[in-house]
């Protein structure tokens, strides 16, 4: 079985950060990413918020992050999905689609994922006029017709930005009114191919080889509707990646958000956690960094010096 110092689970912002602080410590570090090291910033066209970089997309900032973090000498084995895990004794084991691997410790950065509305046709249309990503498929649907579902900040930002690209924009939300930001609910108000449907769900999404309509449900009167649209966009926020460490005993609060103190400790010794997982409450690449460099240097604190442990 192969030993590492230690294992850092997803190559996110968080990850790789960790990754470069825990190489630079001199820990034997292995980083295991189950799709392509990046992580989700990849998926941002533009960052115009990262320190030292007053625009970027978030692709080539993902790019420079990993080869940043491969040239200092961390291991990253992309595309190896880690599917269990034992971390509470003092040797932690991580199972992934290849093998088994032990560590001294784990540092869980595993991000968080769009959350679903779980309707009819939600899955069957994913890809095909199903988006979770306002900003990454919207230019897809230039001068078409488009419904936004949701009503806090993730939705207010997609209705911006895609009432700058669809010829409209329907809005749909079970509630009479947003729970997102004063400014970008102003910035809504002045667009003029802007519709929204309070009160309303969505029942069912009907497509062919693409979405073409959705059956909507007034939550008031209950009488259902059908509107013509050749995208879908789910905007109701995300949730954290975090099932695999509550599997293995890492605590959570009630949104599943890994639980962590100020040194980026979770419940069990030498498990740390850092980014988008973590109940810390802003989500963005700079805190994800911070957090990630917090947990490497932490670990090696474990792992380096006894007394620090619990
Ligand atoms: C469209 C969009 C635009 C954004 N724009 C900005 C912006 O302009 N500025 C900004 O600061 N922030 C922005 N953000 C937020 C930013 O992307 C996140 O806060 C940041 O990426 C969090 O980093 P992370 O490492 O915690 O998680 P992620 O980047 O999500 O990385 C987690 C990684 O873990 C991997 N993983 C999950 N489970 C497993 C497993 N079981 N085994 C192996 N690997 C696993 C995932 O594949 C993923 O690569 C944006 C987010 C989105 C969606």
């Amino acid at each position: 079985m192969e030993n590492w110092d230690v294992i850092i689970i997803g190559a996110g912002s968080a990850g790789l950060a960790a990754g470069i602080y825990a190489v630079r410590s001199g820990l034997k570090s292995l980083i295991l990413e189950d799709k392509l090291a990046g992580g989700t910033i990849s998926d941002a066209p533009v960052v115009v918020n990262y320190p030292g970089f007053a625009e970027i997309s978030g692709g080539e900032l993902a790019e420079k992050m990993t080869l940043h973090c491969r040239k200092l000498g961390a291991v990253i084995h992309d595309l190896e999905n880690v599917t269990s895990m034992n971390l509470t004794g003092e040797t932690k084991t991580v199972t992934t689609s290849r093998t088994t691997y032990e560590a001294k410790a784990v540092i869980i950065c595993t991000g968080s994922h769009y959350k679903e509305i779980g309707v009819k046709g939600e899955k069957e249309f994913r890809g095909r006029g199903v988006s979770y990503c306002g900003v990454c498929d919207g230019p897809f649907f230039k001068g078409k017709r488009v419904l936004i579902i949701g009503g806090g900040n993730t939705a207010a930002t997609a209705i911006i930005y895609l009432s700058g690209i669809a010829a409209e924009v329907v809005v749909v939300h079970r509630k009479s009114g947003f729970r997102a930001e004063e400014s970008l609910v102003t910035g809504i108000a002045s667009k003029q191919n802007v519709k929204i449907l309070w009160n309303t769900e969505v029942q069912e999404i009907k497509g062919d080889k693409q979405v073409k309509a959705v059956t909507l449900i007034d939550n008031t009167t209950k009488n259902t509707s059908e509107l013509a649209v050749d995208a879908v966009f789910v905007q109701i926020g995300e949730a954290p990646n975090s099932e695999l460490a509550k599997a293995s005993g890492v605590e959570t609060d009630e949104h599943g958000h890994i639980k962590i103190d100020i040194r980026q400790q979770t419940n069990l010794s030498g498990v740390f956690a850092a980014g988008d997982v973590t109940d810390y409450p802003v989500k963005q690449v700079g805190t994800a960094v911070g957090q990630g460099i917090t947990a490497a240097l932490e670990a090696h604190s474990y792992i380096r010096r006894p007394y620090y442990r619990k």
